[in-house]
C-alpha cells in the first residue's frame, strides 16, 4: 500500500490520499528534541516544511515556534498519523500529546 501525502496552501494542510486531514494551527509538545532548550517545548505549529509516508506512517517537519522561550525554526520529523491499512483511513495522532521529533532519523536529502 502506498500513502500519497502532500502540503497544500504554502504548508498550512497535510493531505493523505487526496484529504484535507492535518492543519498547521496546533500546538505540540515536544521532549528529547534538539528545538530549542526547553526541556518540554511548546511548540506553535506554522507551516508544514516538509512531509513525506514511511509505509502508513504520515510524517512532516514543520516550521514554527516555541512559545516559551520564542525560538523560531523548524523541527526534526514527526509522525502526524497513521494510515489504517485495513480500511485506508487515517488516523491523527494527538498534537497535544508529548512527541519526540526524528525518533526515526533520515539520512540528509541531496540537494
Ligand atoms: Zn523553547
Amino acid at each position: 500500500m502506498t500513502t500519497d501525502v502532500h502540503q497544500l496552501d504554502d504548508g498550512a494542510w497535510v493531505s493523505v490520499n487526496d484529504s484535507r486531514e492535518v492543519n498547521v494551527s496546533d500546538l505540540w509538545r515536544l521532549t528529547n528534541h534538539d528545538f530549542c532548550s526547553c526541556r518540554l517545548a511548546d511548540f506553535l505549529a506554522e507551516g508544514f516544511v516538509e512531509v513525506g509516508a514511511d509505509g502508513a506512517n504520515v510524517e512532516g517537519r514543520i516550521a514554527g515556534r516555541c512559545i516559551q522561550c520564542g525560538t523560531e525554526g523548524v523541527t526534526d520529523w514527526l509522525t502526524l498519523g497513521r494510515v489504517d491499512p485495513a480500511t485506508g483511513e487515517f488516523r491523527p495522532v494527538v498534537p497535544g500529546s508529548v512527541h519526540v521529533p526524528g525518533c526515526r532519523r533520515r539520512p540528509p536529502l541531496s540537494p
